[in-house]
C-alpha cells in the first residue's frame, strides 16, 4: 500500500532542521543564502554583492522558476519586446548562452583576437554554464557536490581544439582517471540492482545484480523467478536471457546493419527475443538518461551504446562489461568544473587559484562576474530577446528584471538553443529559421537527493538501481570522485548524494520524436516541485526502507535539475531522413549571417561538451576580422 506524505516525510521542514544542524558555521562564513535546503523554488538572493551563490540553491533548478518565462512569452505568445533602451555598452563580441559553448567562444575568440577584447556573455539563468552546473550541500556536514546537468568528459572524443583547450585550463586527464572511482551505480564497493516498485508491480521487489542493461547473464537468470510480473511474462524473460542465436543468420552485414537501424529496439525484443509486452517494458526507460528517449524510439543500433541486451540474439555474446561509452572522467561536480575554469580564466576576479585542482573548492564571488572594469563581463538572469545586425554590427536587446535594454556588439556568437534564435533573429533567411527550427532538444531530469548516510544500501549491497516503473529510470549513489583537497570516497561513512537520472515518458509513445520531446517538456515544467519531493521519497522509501532507511527523517535536501530543454537534437535512425552532406539542418542552421555566427552543442546536431566546444571553435573562426 502507498505510504501517506506524512509517512514519507513530505511535511518535514528541511530547511530549519538542516540550517541549524547541518549547514554550520563553514556554510554561513561562506555567506550561503538562508533557506536553501528545502524543495521550495528558491530564486537567487537579492543581495548580488554578498550572498549571490547560486551552486547552494535547491528546490527546482536547471531551468528554475525565472528563467525561462520571457523566452517562453516570446516563442510561444509571440510578444512583441521592443528594442529597449539603449545602454550605450559596446562590445567586440556579445556571446548570447553562458553554456559550455558560449564560456569557450569567449575564450577562443580573446585568443584569436588578443587579451584586451571587449566580450558581454549574456545568459538567462541564475547561473553560468548551462547544462554544466553544479549543485553544492552543506547540509549534515562535510561539502558534498554532485553535478546538475552534464558530468561525462569522454575525452577520447575531443578534437585538437578541445585538446588545447583543456591544456590552457590546466585539466589533466590522467590524474582525473587516477581518482576516478565512480560507475553509475556499477561499482565503487558495491553494485547494481533493479527496483521493481509497488505502486507499478504490485509489491516492492529490489533485485541487486539485474539491471536492464548488461550483466551477467547466468545470475540475471537465477532471480527471473522473483520478478513481479505475470507468470507468462517471467517465462518470457527466461527464454530471453537463456537464449544464444542469431535472428538475423544468412543476411549480408549490410543487410543487417539496415535491418538494425529499421527496426525499434522494443519491437526487437518483443518479435524476436519473444518477450511479452510487460515484459518488454522493463526496458523501456533504461535509455532515458542515456539518450533522452525511450527504448521503443529508438533503433537496435542505437541501443547497442546503451548497453541494452541484444548481442546473444545476434550471434554474440552478452555485453557484461558494464560500462557507458568510451573511455570517460569526472569532477565532483561534473563539467561545472570546465565551466568554473572557463570562467576564472575569462574573469579572474572571481576566484583565486590556477588549474584544476583547486577549481573544485574554489570560492567563487559572483558580483565579479559583471564589473564594468573587466574587459570580459557576464551578466546573468539576462533573457535575449532581439538580436538584428545593421550595417558593421549587432544590436542585442534583452531582459533582466523586466526590463529590456540593449548593447551593441561589433561581432556576435549566438550560443543559445537553436529552435529559439529563429524568434531572436527573425532577419535570417527563410529557410535558415527552418533548420534552426528543427532542433528540438531532448528534455532531461536529474534529481539530486542528499541522504544522511549510506547505510541502508551498503546493508542491501547496492550502489545504485534501475527503476523501470519510475519517473527516474535510474538512480545511483555519487561517490568515488575526488579532485584536489575534495574528498568523498565510498569508505567515507558521512552524508551522500543518491541521484536520479532521466527523462520524462511523452503522454503519448510513438508519435513523431519531436512531439514527444515537446510533450515531455509541458509535463515536466507542469509539474512541481512536491511532484518530485513524493517521487524520490517513494523510491527511496520502497528500495531502502527494508534496510532501514527512512524517507521522512533521513533526507536533508532535495535539488531537482530540470532541463526542458535538454540533449542538443542528435539525428535518429528511426525519425530522420539521411541528408547529403552539408544539407543537414544543422548545418544549414549554422551558417554564418553577417556579423553573427552560430554556437552551441546544437550547431554539430550532437549533445556532448567536446561537440560545444568545437562548435564555440569555428564559429570564433568564421567572424570576419
Ligand atoms: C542532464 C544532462 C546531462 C548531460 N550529460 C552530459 C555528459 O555526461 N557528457 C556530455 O558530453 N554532455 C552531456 N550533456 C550534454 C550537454 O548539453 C553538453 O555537453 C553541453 O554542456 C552543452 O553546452 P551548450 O553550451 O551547447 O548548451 P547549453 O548548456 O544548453 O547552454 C546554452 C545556454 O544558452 C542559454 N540561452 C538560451 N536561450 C537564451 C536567450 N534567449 N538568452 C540568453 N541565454 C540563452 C541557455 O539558458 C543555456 O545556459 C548533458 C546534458 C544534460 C541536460
Amino acid at each position: 500500500m502507498s505510504k501517506s506524505d506524512r509517512q514519507l516525510g513530505m511535511s518535514r521542514d528541511i530547511t530549519r532542521r538542516d540550517l541549524i544542524h547541518g549547514m554550520g558555521l563553514a556554510a554561513l562564513s561562506l555567506g550561503l543564502p538562508s533557506g536553501v535546503a528545502r524543495g521550495q523554488p528558491s530564486p537567487a538572493p537579492a543581495d548580488p554583492t554578498k550572498r549571490y551563490y547560486p551552486p547552494t540553491l535547491t528546490g527546482l533548478r536547471g531551468s528554475h522558476p525565472g528563467s525561462f518565462e520571457v523566452a517562453h512569452e516570446l516563442a510561444l505568445k509571440s510578444k512583441d519586446f521592443d528594442t529597449g533602451e539603449d545602454l550605450g555598452e559596446e562590445y567586440d563580441l556579445v556571446v548570447v548562452g553562458g553554456g559550455l559553448s558560449g564560456l569557450a567562444a569567449a575564450c577562443f575568440y580573446r585568443e584569436r583576437f588578443g587579451k584586451d577584447s571587449r566580450i558581454l556573455i549574456l545568459e538567462n539563468h541564475d547561473e553560468f554554464g548551462g547544462h554544466a552546473t553544479r549543485n553544492e550541500f552543506h547540509q549534515g556536514g562535510a561539502m558534498r557536490l554532485v553535478w546538475g546537468g552534464d558530468f561525462n568528459l569522454e575525452y577520447q572524443a575531443f578534437s585538437e581544439q578541445g585538446n588545447a583547450l583543456l591544456t590552457y585550463l590546466g585539466v589533466d586527464i590522467d590524474r582525473l582517471e587516477e581518482r576516478n572511482d565512480f560507475n553509475y551505480g556499477s561499482d565503487g564497493r558495491l553494485g547494481p540492482a533493479i527496483y521493481f516498485d509497488a505502486e507499478t508491480y504490485g509489491r516492492d521487489v529490489l533485485l541487486p545484480g539485474f539491471t536492464p542493461r548488461w550483466g551477467d547473464f547466468a545470475s540475471i537468470l537465477g532471480k527471473l523467478d522473483a520478478v513481479p510480473l505475470s507468470p507468462e511474462s517471467r517465462d518470457s524473460l527466461k527464454r530471453f536471457y537463456a537464449a544464444r542465436t542469431d535472428v538475423l543468420e544468412g543476411r549480408s552485414p549490410e543487410e543487417r546493419r539496415q535491418f538494425l537501424r529499421q527496426i525499434s529496439y522494443i519491437d526487437f525484443i518483443r518479435q524476436y527475443g519473444g518477450l511479452t509486452e510487460e515484459a518488454a517494458d522493463i526496458f523501456y526507460n533504461a535509455t532515458h538518461g542515456y539518450w533522452g528517449v525511450g527504448a521503443d524510439s529508438l533503433s537496435v543500433a542505437e541501443c547497442e551504446g546503451a548497453g541494452l541486451p541484444m548481442a546473444h540474439l545476434l550471434g554474440g555474446e552478452p555485453d557484461t562489461s558494464g560500462s557507458v561509452g568510451g573511455e570517460v572522467v569526472h569532477f565532483p561536480d561534473g563539467t561545472s568544473s570546465l565551466a568554473r575554469l572557463l570562467v576564472r580564466a575569462l574573469i579572474p576576479a572571481v576566484a583565486e587559484g590556477k588549474g584544476m585542482d583547486d577549481i573544485v573548492t574554489a570560492a567563487f564571488d559572483y558580483s565579479q562576474l559583471d564589473r564594468s572594469e573587466s574587459p570580459i563581463r557576464l551578466r546573468l538572469n539576462s533573457t535575449v530577446v532581439h538580436v538584428s545586425e545593421t550595417t558593421g554590427a549587432v544590436r542585442v536587446s534583452y531582459v533582466r528584471d523586466g526590463k529590456t535594454t540593449n548593447v551593441k556588439g561589433h561581432s556576435c556568437v549566438l550560443a543559445c538553443y537553436h529552435s529559439m534564435i529563429p524568434y531572436l533573429c527573425p532577419q535570417l533567411p527563410a529557410a535558415q529559421r527552418e533548420a534552426l527550427a528543427y532542433q528540438v532538444r531532448r528534455p532531461l531530469l536529474l534529481t539530486n537527493v542528499l541522504i544522511r548516510d549510506t547505510k541502508a544500501a551498503d546493508k542491501l549491497g547496492i550502489s545504485g538501481a534501475y527503476c523501470p516503473g519510475r519517473l527516474h529510470g535510474a538512480t545511483w549513489l555519487v561517490k568515488g570522485i575526488e579532485v584536489g583537497e575534495y574528498r568523498n570516497s565510498w569508505e567515507d561513512p558521512g552524508p551522500a548524494v543518491m541521484q536520479f537520472w532521466g527523462s520524462v515518458a511523452p503522454v503519448k509513445r510513438g508519435v513523431d520524436i519531436r512531439r514527444q520531446h515537446r510533450s515531455s517538456r509541458m509535463r515536466l515544467l507542469t509539474m512541481d516541485f512536491e511532484d518530485f519531493e513524493r517521487e524520490v521519497r517513494t523510491v527511496l522509501d520502497g528500495m531502502l526502507g527494508p534496510a532501514g532507511f527512512s524517507a521522512a527523517d533521513e533526507i536533508l535536501a532535495i535539488t531537482v535539475n530540470r532541463w526542458p530543454h535538454g540533449y542538443a537534437y542528435d539525428y535518429l535512425d528511426l525519425w530522420d531522413p539521411e541528408w547529403p552532406p552539408g544539407e543537414a539542418p544543422h548545418e544549414i542552421a549554422r551558417k554564418p549571417f553577417g556579423k553573427i555566427t552560430f554556437a552551441n552543442s546544437d550547431a554539430g546536431a550532437y549533445a556532448m561538451t567536446e561537440v560545444a566546444i568545437d562548435q564555440a571553435w569555428r564559429a570564433i573562426s568564421e567572424l570576419q576580422t
